[in-house]
């Protein structure tokens, strides 16, 4: 995610003003996974295998959408009941396993007890009929995005469960299958590859799979007035941009950077992770672009106000692609480890702007320098960040997880040498593919491929409560914390 200066600042603005705890749990709390940032979201006892998602989009974005959740997963316990998680929609019924099932919803939690326990190892299908609310409730954010022309998904950090039941958590990867019906007018486009398309009545219906594992968070169902612009990246990747129809031609001099882009990161940390890229233009003034997986969502205005400088709008295309090595393919086991996510994501858009356009990284790095203890007053060390803010889940996206941890990577570069530091990327990137990984994972490989124990130079670089001497650059100084 990156968030754009406006929201920034009154994220900040809030999080400086507020020094209230999240809510305790009540004695029936909905069941978690101990996440240190978002306790009650994930579940345990189950991992599921695939989601199967259908919704059915009437016309007007105003309206919920029917729709059937099928989830299937592993028992990693015996269950007598299963936590989902999953907020803002009407639950008509739940089966498991082809058996009516009772259910009931609790804070965040959607709690399924199905007829008989299920085993630890057993498979278990869970099926929901419910509706999916484009109308944000106030007690939320996230989820559907109502454009000028349908729907968009935005469902970082924690936001999925806003639109279907799920175990709401990136460390729970999974396979796909989306299923949009829509008014035949409207273009429906998901994360992963096309797999069908049907016309019934005045209705279309439009499959999607993905080919890889993918978190919760990563979903992207788009449905809008749109056009698919179809062109091959490097070694024929293909790419799909989604823009509403009658911009189509106002966003060609963007999109079609996408395949240079990739070839960029590919020469920097190796093969893109997926099927398919592409980025996604939504008529919606959410204050952030989007990651989502192998579909980048990008609000209009970022093109066409005018007010960033071409060099800058590059960048954070280069940012959200960026995120599908770092953050998609390879997940954050809890979002304390988000600084993996955004630190790289920071450091490929602030190198590509210094190759690409002469925006010197030193500098920015310098300035990052003088800024962070400032930063990590604010929100905490890169990688154990403050509680988000109440109410406010989207503010644990703070400077010290963007710059504030690019600069962590630029402290290790000049500590271990740009070859070093370049073999740790790609080796990062290929060992945990289609997978989770820790802060210790990347401290554990780093000193690896250094030839030496790296763990107190990280210490203070990721836990500290100052910013240490910067290796190789002992002048630069961070300005005091007010
Ligand atoms: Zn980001």
């Amino acid at each position: 995610m990156l968030l754009k200066p406006r929201l920034k600042a009154a994220l900040l603005a809030a999080a400086s003003l507020s020094l209230l705890a999240a809510s305790a749990p009540s004695p029936a709390a909905p069941l978690g996974i101990g996440d240190p940032l978002f306790p009650h979201l994930g579940n345990p006892g189950y991992d599921v295998q695939a989601y199967d998602l259908s919704f059915s989009y009437g016309g007007s974005n105003l309206d919920p959408l029917d729709a059937v959740t099928k989830i299937d997963a592993v028992a990693t316990d015996s269950l007598d009941r299963v936590n989902l998680d999953f907020a803002q929609g009407e639950v008509r019924s739940v089966e498991v396993n082809g058996a009516k099932a009772a259910f009931a919803s609790m804070g965040e939690d959607l709690i399924v007890t199905p007829a008989r326990e299920l085993p630890a190892g057993s498979r278990m299908r869970i099926t929901v009929h419910h509706t999916s609310n484009p109308v944000p409730d106030k007690r939320y954010e996230g989820g559907w995005v109502r454009t000028g022309d349908g729907l968009v998904m935005a469902n970082q950090a924690d936001a999925a469960h806003l639109v279907f039941p799920c175990n709401d958590h990136p460390s729970d990867k999974a396979q796909f299958t989306f299923r949009v019906t829509a008014p035949r007018e409207y273009t429906a486009v998901t994360n992963g590859l096309a797999a069908g398309r049907e016309r019934s009545g005045s209705d279309t219906t439009w499959t999607y799979r993905t080919v890889h594992p993918m978190a919760t968070e990563l979903a992207q169902v788009a449905i809008g007035r749109s056009t698919v612009v179809h062109r091959k990246g490097p070694h024929g990747l293909p790419v799909r941009d989604v823009v509403p129809t009658e911009d189509r031609k106002l966003f060609e001099r963007w999109l079609r950077k996408t395949p240079d882009q990739i070839a960029w990161m590919e020469q920097k940390v190796g093969r893109y992770p997926f099927e398919a890229y592409g980025v996604l233009i939504a008529d919606a003034e959410t204050g952030f672009e989007l990651e989502t997986q192998t579909l980048s969502l990008f609000e209009r205005s970022l093109f066409t106000r005018n007010v960033f400088p071409e060099w800058y709008v590059d960048s954070i295309m280069v940012h959200e692609l960026a995120h599908q090595w770092f953050g998609n393919s390879v997940s954050p086991r809890t979002w304390s480890d988000l600084w993996l996510n955004e630190g790289h994501a920071s450091w490929y858009e602030a190198l590509y702007a210094d190759e690409k356009a002469g925006q010197p990284l030193e500098d920015r790095m310098r300035d990052a320098y003088r800024q962070s203890d400032s930063w990590r007053a604010m929100g905490g060390p890169p990688a154990a960040p403050k509680r988000p803010s109440h109410g406010q889940k989207i503010s644990i996206f703070r400077p010290v997880v963007y710059d504030g941890s690019a600069l962590v990577l630029y402290a290790l570069r000049q500590e271990i040498g740009a070859k070093a530091f370049d073999r740790l990327e790609r080796a990062w990137v290929a060992s945990f593919a289609d997978g989770v990984a820790t802060t210790t994972d990347f401290v554990h490989l780093a000193s690896r491929v250094a030839g030496r124990d790296l763990s107190g130079f990280f210490q203070g670089w990721l836990y500290g409560e100052k910013t240490p001497v910067m290796p190789g650059k002992p002048q630069w100084k961070a300005n005091p914390v007010d």
